[in-house]
């Protein structure tokens, strides 16, 4: 290509950043300034949003390249200071072009509270993501941050970065952004039928079942490269070696296969058969408000885990007090 087609390329490439970056910010996926995304341009130059721009409103100019290292080398704003987490990622994996970081609501719920990503709940998900990793929390911006995605990096394309946001790459800066939005509208359907009730999952087979289409759509897939015979795709964990440190532990989106393994249950699993221990500090701030605290009778869990109002120490003290007020207007 001659270099007029390389500058035309390159400016094409703006504009679809500058596309990407509308639709990351209509979506809600980053309030104000927040989010970054970036472009391998060639072997030591990279594309990136700059710092301190709304990604809703950003023209072509605005945009800065910097070298592998994180230098910049043009653009009149300065670069986003979350690009060593881009190009980390872009070291790590020579098929990585484009790398999407934001702050999905729903998303970032999940990596808020640190719960695993389901598997064996929605197929889509399966074919397209594949297994998403949680990278622990680090404070964002330096070499150490970007880091945690390290252990995680190849064997998938979707992290979330505990008490954060999101990190999504691929082949373009489309493929990179359609992850965060597959991620995204997965975390809203599981809140969703979570308040709904019963989470239900489809087995290890019909998981396999969709391993095997992938190949067909060129989607790579480790666990692929592992083999399917015998293996636990619902229940395992991909990550297992690279969460050494503290493993993500479900607490609300339990597959009934590991539930009896766990020492808690889920929320909702704890109000139809109850364990004390959630249940307790749920039961400690309600009822008895109206008793003078010197007087107040021990709460009792009851059946539902909220405190008891009408068991046997409140119905004495209810009787005691009747005496006395009884015994008061007696003596007038
Ligand atoms: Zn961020």
């Amino acid at each position: 290509m001659n270099s007029n087609g390389a500058v035309m390329n390159e400016w094409k490439l703006r504009e679809q950043m500058c596309e990407i970056g509308r639709r990351v910010y209509n979506k809600g996926f980053a309030a104000a300034n927040d989010g970054n995304i970036s472009y391998r341009l060639d072997e030591d130059r990279v594309l990136c949003t700059p710092t301190r721009v709304s990604k809703g409103f950003m023209k072509p100019d605005d945009l800065c390249i910097v070298d592998l290292d994180g230098k910049q080398v043009s653009g009149k704003r300065k670069r986003s200071s979350e690009i060593l987490l881009h190009l980390t990622v872009m070291k790590a994996r020579s098929d990585v072009r484009s790398v999407v970081h934001c702050h999905p609501p729903h998303a970032t719920a999940f990596a808020v509270a640190r719960e695993p990503i389901p598997k064996c709940v929605l197929p889509e998900i399966e074919v397209f993501l594949g297994e998403v990793a949680i990278s622990p929390y680090e404070t964002p911006g330096g070499q150490g941050f970007a880091n945690t995605v390290l252990p995680f990096v190849k064997d998938t394309d979707t992290i979330l970065l505990a008490n954060h946001g999101t990190l999504t790459y691929g082949s373009d800066l489309e493929d990179a952004y359609f992850k965060t939005e597959i991620i995204d509208a997965y975390c809203r359907i599981l809140i969703l039928a979570r308040q709904i009730g019963r989470v239900n999952y489809y087995s290890d087979e019909k998981a396999a079942e969709l391993l095997r289409l992938k190949p067909g759509l060129g989607i790579a897939d480790p666990r692929l490269e592992l083999g399917l015979e015998n293996c636990d795709l619902c229940g395992n964990s991909l990550f297992r070696e690279g969460y050494e440190e503290c493993p993500p532990e479900p607490r609300v989106f339990i597959h009934p296969k590991i539930a009896d393994s766990l020492p808690y249950k889920s929320p909702i699993e704890g109000a139809i058969t109850p364990s004390p221990a959630p249940l307790q500090s749920y039961g400690s701030s309600s009822g008895n408000s109206s008793v003078p605290s010197g007087n107040k009778p021990s709460a009792q869990p009851s059946s539902n885990g909220h405190a008891s109002s009408g068991g046997p120490d409140s119905e004495a003290l209810v009787r005691a007090i009747t005496d006395q007020v009884m015994q008061a207007l007696q003596r007038r």
